[in-house]
């Protein structure tokens, strides 16, 4: 006999909420029965309340935890029984990841090998965890790759299909290229300190046996020598400073008046070319010249207009020196052009000359006090305003630099 008084059709509602609930569903109403199911449906209804109140705790700490990992700027993944189980923003990004690739075993995924070798290092030694940066791939690729172990792996050595590890990656190509570039440019720098330097030593010893021996005319000659060297030595220092000063990035409301700046500048030259016998030309040309405002700090300026009227006053023995300010009203332009009728510059030449350091013919450069960071110093400030240089040489015949500067 039913040992109860109430319908099988209550206790069936009772079934049917229940039946909801483990199936995640907390919505359904649980009936407030009477008799002797009353506290049986009091309990369900404390249950089921008790139960909605963490699942949506759970599920917003789940959110909470998936807007964390999504904006983090590494790419994490989860790996989970060698599966990937999770994936965040950056790494969909990074590896062009799909929903879909979530259960897949992780060498399915199309990562670069040079990661596949982090995984396989960290998971044949012993660590928690391997933070290792890999070495360029063949697209120039460089990771920092951080791998830790999940507690809950089983015993033994895991393999690439059975391991639990999350592994955090970090693009830094970027950095990687700019570290190379510093590293040769000190190696080149450092190079260009020591050749001067050990001249200076040799010749202060042979300054020094030279006035022993009584022999001033030798010790005068070599102490000029070193006032030269160190001349040199003083305006490298001053162009590696100036380099220095181009790491910062440029405040966006400098302007100069380029023809105020290049009459002060082409002033501080007359001297020179009159004592290498060199006529010095100045002229400008286009409407309302009185002032002409180009997108860059005035020291910028200067160091575009001196090392061009500089080289060529340098690499010219005769003839004319002479710069042409123009401004183009309708392009909203200034033209500069530096023009001698020096010993000019082969075509092969022409992209080289503005590397740092380079020289044509170094012994040249040395004695006219050159660096060799003059044009590469001229070419970061005419592209720091947004602006363009161009050589235009003839071996023997002299040489012309065209730049173009937007006028503000
Ligand atoms: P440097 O300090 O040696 O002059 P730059 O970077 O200013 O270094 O110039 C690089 C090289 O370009 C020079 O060493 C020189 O060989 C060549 N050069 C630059 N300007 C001229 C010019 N007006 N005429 C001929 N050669 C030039």
């Amino acid at each position: 006999m039913w040992p109860f008084s109430q319908s099988a059709q209550e206790i069936e509602l009772l079934q049917s909420v229940i039946d909801e609930m483990a199936h995640g569903n907390y919505d359904g109403a649980v009936p407030t029965l009477s008799g002797q199911l009353a506290p049986l449906s009091a309990s369900l209804k404390h249950l089921k309340s008790t139960y909605a109140s963490t699942f949506i705790a759970l599920e917003k700490q789940r959110e909470e935890l998936t807007a964390i990992i999504n904006a983090l700027p590494n790419a994490l993944i989860f790996v989970a029984e060698g599966r990937v189980s999770l994936f965040n923003d950056a790494a969909r990004e990074m590896f062009g990841l799909r929903p879909t690739d979530k259960g897949k075993l992780l060498d399915e995924l199309e990562l670069p090998q040079s990661l596949f070798d982090a995984i396989h290092e960290f998971l044949s030694g012993s660590e928690r965890r391997l933070d290792t940066r890999t070495t360029p791939n063949a697209l120039m690729q460089t990771f920092q790759v951080s791998i830790t172990r999940l507690e809950n792996q089983a015993t033994g050595q895991p393999s690439l299909h059975n391991a639990n590890f999350v592994a955090s990656f970090t693009d830094i190509s970027q950095r990687a290229k700019t570290d190379a570039l510093r590293r040769d440019f000190v190696a080149a720098a450092s190079h260009e300190l020591k050749t001067p330097v050990a001249g200076m030593s040799l010749m202060s010893e042979t300054a020094q046996m030279a006035l022993k021996d009584g022999d001033t005319a030798t010790a005068n000659a070599m102490l000029a020598q070193i006032h030269t060297e160190a001349q040199n030595l003083q305006a490298l220092v001053l162009d590696l400073l100036d380099l220095a000063r181009y790491e910062d990035i440029a405040p966006a409301d400098e302007r100069t008046d380029l023809i105020k700046t290049s009459k002060t500048t082409v002033a501080t030259r007359r001297q020179r070319a009159q004592d290498k016998d060199i006529a010095l030309v100045e002229e400008y040309h286009g409407l309302g010249l009185q002032e002409v405002f180009v997108p860059l700090h005035e020291a910028d300026v200067v160091i575009i207009l001196d090392n061009l009227l500089d080289n060529a006053l340098a690499y010219t023995d005769a003839g004319t020196v002479r710069i042409d300010v123009e401004a183009d009203a309708i392009k909203h332009t200034a033209l500069i052009r530096v023009s001698d009728t020096g010993i000019g510059i082969e075509e092969k030449d022409f992209d080289r000359i503005f590397e740092r350091f380079y020289r044509i013919d170094k012994s040249r450069s040395r004695v006219s006090g050159g660096t060799g960071l003059g044009l590469s110093l001229v070419k970061h400030a005419v592209e720091k305003a947004g602006g363009s240089i161009v050589v235009a040489s003839q071996k023997g015949q002299g040489t012309t630099f065209n730049v173009s500067l937007p006028i503000i």
